[in-house]
């Protein structure tokens, strides 16, 4: 497109839509990912590697921000369906800390935890993720019962099973030839959901699972 019609464009979806800081919602310059406070904020924050034992089903994973007072807005705006920009910024602040990361290049192809509703901004992640490591994005490997009961209302082993009971194998889905695995999520608190997951993406011969978030909390497994 010519130059000079881009940039009209932009000034007038910037007009319409102002770009906005995922972290504090403030208005931002229409290419930038989020404004210069939140970056301060989060370029401070450090990354999390996720290490389990051999009986563990994920065998590793990493976590970019802890989720905290300046990343759990975005992570809201995410599940919403905005603000995915926070992921571009995640990859490029840490694009060094992946691709040293011998867990994550060591991975043939990226899976998003699935959703039961139309919009699953983990798929978003899975897909930037995929392109940014140059692997391929599987689909339909897993799949997702709406839940029974809300997490939140249930305690500790209750959400086990609850986690348990939501995601089953997609037993239509061919055995992939993949076998060692990325699977993406927004945030990883307690681990079960990426654990359940693991367990099934195994039963279809897959044989390593590591685990990608963008926020983790500190003792996530
Ligand atoms: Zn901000």
């Amino acid at each position: 497109m010519n130059e000079k019609i881009k940039k009209t464009k932009n000034f007038i979806i910037d007009l319409i839509y102002p770009n906005c800081c995922p972290c504090c919602k403030k208005t931002i310059p229409i290419n930038n990912l989020v404004c210069e406070n939140c970056d301060k904020k989060l370029k401070k924050l450090q990354s999390m590697n996720i290490t389990t034992s051999k009986k563990e089903p994920v065998d590793g994973g990493y976590c970019a921000f802890p989720y905290n007072d300046t990343t759990k807005p975005a992570m809201l705006e995410m599940k919403k369906g905005f603000g995915t920009c926070f992921i571009d910024y995640t990859l490029d602040l840490r694009t060094e800390d992946i691709l040293n990361n011998s867990f994550l290049t060591s991975c043939e192809a990226v899976y998003a935890v699935p959703s039961s509703e139309r919009y699953n901004h983990s798929q978003i992640i899975a897909e930037k993720l995929g392109k940014f490591l140059d692997i391929p994005v599987l689909e339909k490997l897993v799949y997702k019962r709406k839940f029974q009961k809300r997490q939140h209302t249930l305690d500790y082993k209750q959400r086990i099973e609850n986690a348990q009971k939501s995601f089953i194998l997609n037993n239509k889905c061919q055995k992939t030839e993949y076998k060692t695995i990325l699977l993406c999520d927004d945030i990883i608190t307690t681990g079960n959901t990426v654990k359940r997951i693991a367990v099934l993406l195994k039963q279809n011969g897959i044989e390593k699972v590591f685990a990608f978030s963008l926020c983790g909390v500190a003792d996530a497994k």
